[in-house]
């Protein structure tokens, strides 16, 4: 066998493993614009209850009318990384703008909130550094610290007392400055992170705080600053990186924001930042299209607030466990990775559309059902969405045929 012929059997045989596993990840092709409802490539309309358009501003009429505006005004596309001439005005206003809107001082954007994660740790920390990671955290917070020399203490997932250990172990280490860093809100179980605990444990320890709000800009806190405004902590963290990707927007691109003199050295040395592309004009137009909404009411973060509080109810009147919260993400506790399955695919039959996740994504006999509500439900979604839970929750003997 040559070698690429070995290299594809390879390849082939990790598919299969993959597949044996239960792991596959098949993608549904959706033929419409994002919204409370999507039409599926083979004409099936469902509820969509799994989009992080928490504010429903993905098809928003503003936000579209804006971005063409920027298409118009800016073109397409910059054909340049920022530093060689990439750069627009409305580049710098949205910096500045998600610099005012989440209380910090300057901002610096990114093709993703990936890159922002990827390219953060490696030029602000060096070896004599410590960075203090929740063991949750994302996938790209992971990659990030990877990428850096400091030396790396995990604790527990929301766990202030091992938070308080690591933050001591890294003094013990020698640690010349500690950094610690967490999610805003975990995905798999809407945990909003006790920032105000971790801010104090920090100050305590002489530790900077960054923290990573791409499930929590713009609808968490009572003006939709983020997790450290709900926690009553807006205006300090060091460091905050976000996403235009998911409630802003939902299109692409994302950011790190902070003190200048951060954000200045990033821009000196953060390599997805110096190595690809500018963010693409129309997003930026509508970014800033999407911050004037969110500054000018509290409207939709309101109406999200209240689809939250009213499913949560709901779906456990009608007999389901769900994970105590407020987070619009709203996993609802199957347990046996089978009957997740089952129930998944029945509602899909029903009209709803959500994911199931089982080991090893979620822990072993914690298989959910993961809902994510959004600004654009209105009432009826919502109650269609319970009542399709409640029947396929009855037919497979998972809640009370009483109830
Ligand atoms: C979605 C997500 C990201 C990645 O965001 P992109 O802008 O899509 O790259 C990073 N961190 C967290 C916590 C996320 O949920």
């Amino acid at each position: 066998m040559t070698s690429v012929a070995a290299f594809n059997q390879h390849i082939r045989s990790e598919l299969d493993g993959i597949r044996a596993a239960g792991l596959f990840k098949g993608e549904r092709i959706i033929a419409t614009p994002q919204g409370a409802l999507v039409k599926l490539a083979d004409g099936r309309e469902l509820i969509n209850l799994c989009a992080n358009n928490y504010l429903g501003l993905s098809s928003h009429p503003k936000v579209i009318e804006a971005a063409h505006e920027a298409l118009r005004t800016h073109g397409y596309g910059l054909s340049s990384v920022r530093f060689i001439c990439g750069t627009q005005d409305i580049h710098k206003e949205l910096e500045q703008r998600l610099a005012a809107f989440l209380g910090t001082e300057d901002t610096i954007l990114y093709a993703a909130a990936f890159d922002a994660n990827g390219g953060l740790f490696e030029p602000l920390l060096g070896e004599d550094d410590a960075v203090i990671s929740d063991a949750l955290n994302h996938a790209s917070i992971i990659d990030g610290i990877r990428l850096c020399k400091a030396r790396r203490f995990r604790y527990a997932h929301n766990d202030m007392a091992d938070l308080e250990a690591q933050l001591k172990a890294a003094d013990a280490a020698g640690a010349r400055f500690k950094l610690v860093f967490t999610d805003g809100a975990f995905s798999m179980d809407g945990t909003i992170a006790q920032l105000d605990k971790i801010r104090a444990l920090c100050d305590q320890y002489g530790a900077l705080l960054g923290v990573d709000e791409c499930h929590a800009t713009g609808f968490l806190g009572p003006r939709g600053r983020g997790t450290h405004e709900h926690r009553g902590v807006f205006g300090k963290i060091d460091i905050i990186t976000g996403t235009l990707g998911k409630a802003l927007g939902g299109a692409s691109g994302g950011f790190t924001t902070g003190k200048k003199e951060v954000i200045e050295l990033l821009r000196q040395r953060s390599r997805p930042y110096l190595f690809s592309n500018t963010v693409m004009p129309a997003i930026v137009g509508g970014s800033l299209a999407v911050l004037d909404l969110l500054e000018a009411s509290t409207e939709l973060r309101d109406k999200l607030a209240d689809n939250t509080a009213w499913f949560r109810q709901a779906i456990t009147a009608a007999g389901f466990e769900i994970k105590p919260g407020e987070h619009p993400i709203v996993p609802i506790m199957i347990g046996d990775a089978v009957k997740a399955q089952q129930l998944s695919q029945r509602i899909l039959e029903l009209g709803l559309y959500a994911v199931g996740f089982f080991f090893p994504v979620v822990p072993k006999g914690q298989a959910r059902i993961r809902v994510q509500m959004s600004a654009v439900h209105d009432r009826h979604h919502l109650e269609k969405a319970v009542a399709a839970f409640t029947q396929a929750g009855k037919e497979l003997g998972l809640i009370g045929a009483g109830q």
